[in-house]
């Protein structure tokens, strides 16, 4: 059984206990309440928290480089978009130089990639997907195949285990052109194995499109062994809300491709004004227009954190935090059910419990002061950013929940779900 002095033990042999200094806490002025009715907060993946150094980054950006700048610092904006991905690409994505640029929303840059990536594979009319992928991705893959005429081969994954690779390989053949899948899935948090996924579909000619919102900066990504990807800044890379995301298209694959929306930032002679479009090189040719500088240098500060610290001692960290949390809701909360993948090299840094009464659970929840989120059908995740979370934090939550269900708090709360989840 574990004990708190245990969960304390764990923080103070943690390598990454120093982190949680950089950002803000839920104590005055931004400092971290310690106290036993202190807010936890597991929602790291659905947005991360605010870096203690952003706000003077963005006073700077608005300032300096707006207010006195003015159009002048378009020279130092226009390279922003590839430096921060670069950065990305380095210190998170494992990806080179010049792959990775941060650019619109995750949703418009699953867009432009998928129907680059259909374009770069004529005469194939398939594209595959699960039935548990993050809706967005699921809409997406439909609206292109309704616009290009292709089919949606939808494969079964386990909701709680994830796609299984054997499901996956018997619904590849050579009329696949693009295969879009999470690394790390939304709600249970299972991992797929990035490279031999690949490998896979690239054997039968087809190329993967992986969605990383929920793996980046929360388990090690190696995209030199990918050919396209895109995702979110603003879950474990404390990008902010809203945040611009990021796309990856492997080097030697970018001259043979180009994206449908042919905006004046993908043009390779932007200031010409040209009358025709003619894509820029490299990955400048995935960009549409204007850049959100702002939000981009906020995405700066938050992933510079992350590649700070190491991604590997992060991605280490989240596998220990939800070690400890399975053992904690195994020993204190038998009444709700793991609904994620046991073993931690399997999962992300997220993981599920499934209840019948998961919304009002969560509801009691947040009002005791612990932030998780409720997922369709039935189920309650927890979110432990590596780099803010403590263990004991884990344990006084994991109380709280058992508190809850003991005096049967939550059955107080409507069962009827809210917009916002
Ligand atoms: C969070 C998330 C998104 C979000 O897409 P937006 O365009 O930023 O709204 C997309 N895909 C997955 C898998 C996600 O987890």
């Amino acid at each position: 059984m574990l004990t708190r002095d245990d969960l304390q033990q764990r923080d103070a042999d943690d390598p990454l206990a120093g982190s949680r200094e950089l950002f803000t806490g839920d104590g005055p002025d931004g400092t971290w309440d310690d106290g036993p009715q202190r807010r936890i907060y597991l929602d790291g993946n659905s947005l991360g928290r605010l870096p203690r150094a952003t706000p003077a980054a963005l006073a700077r950006v608005v300032e300096q480089e707006w207010g006195r700048g003015l159009v002048g610092s378009w020279s130092h904006w226009v390279s922003q978009a590839g430096r921060v991905g670069d950065q990305l690409a380095a210190g998170v994505l494992g990806a080179r130089p010049g792959e990775v640029l941060v650019s619109d929303s995750t949703s418009v840059n699953l867009y432009k990639l998928l129907r680059a990536g259909v374009d770069a594979r004529p005469g194939r009319d398939v594209l595959v997907t699960t039935a548990d992928e993050f809706p967005t991705d699921r809409y997406v893959v439909s609206g292109v195949a309704r616009e290009r005429g292709l089919t949606v081969r939808e494969v079964e994954a386990d909701i709680d285990s994830g796609l299984d690779p054997a499901v996956l390989a018997a619904a590849l053949d050579d009329r696949v052109a693009v295969v879009v899948l999470s690394l790390v899935a939304y709600r249970s948090g299972a991992l797929l194995d990035l490279a031999a996924v690949t490998a896979a579909a690239r054997e039968h000619g087809a190329l993967v499109l992986w969605d990383l919102s929920h793996a980046v900066g929360a388990v090690e990504v190696d995209l030199s062994a990918a050919d396209l990807a895109v995702g979110c800044t603003y879950k474990h890379l404390n990008g902010g809300p809203g945040a611009p995301a990021f796309l990856y298209v492997r080097r030697e694959l970018q001259e043979s491709m180009r994206q449908p929306i042919q905006g004046w930032f993908g043009q390779r002679d932007q200031f010409d004004m040209g009358p025709g479009y003619v894509p820029a090189d490299g990955v400048d040719r995935f960009a549409v227009g204007t850049p959100p500088v702002l939000a981009t240098a906020a995405v700066e500060v938050g992933a510079g954190i992350t590649a700070e610290a190491g991604i590997a001692a992060v991605a280490a960290k989240g596998r220990a935090l939800t070690d400890v949390l399975v053992q904690l809701l195994d020993e204190r909360v038998p009444q709700v059910r793991l609904a994620s993948p046991r073993d931690a090299r399997a999962r992300g840094a997220h993981v599920v419990v499934e209840h019948p009464q998961a919304w009002q659970l969560t509801q009691a929840l947040v009002d005791r002061g612990v932030v998780p989120d409720y997922r369709m059908p039935d189920r309650v995740r927890f979110g432990p950013a590596p780099l803010c979370t403590r263990f004991v934090d884990l344990g006084d939550a994991v109380d709280r929940l058992a508190d809850v269900l003991a005096t049967d708090a939550h059955l107080q709360y409507p069962a009827t779900r809210s917009r916002v989840t």
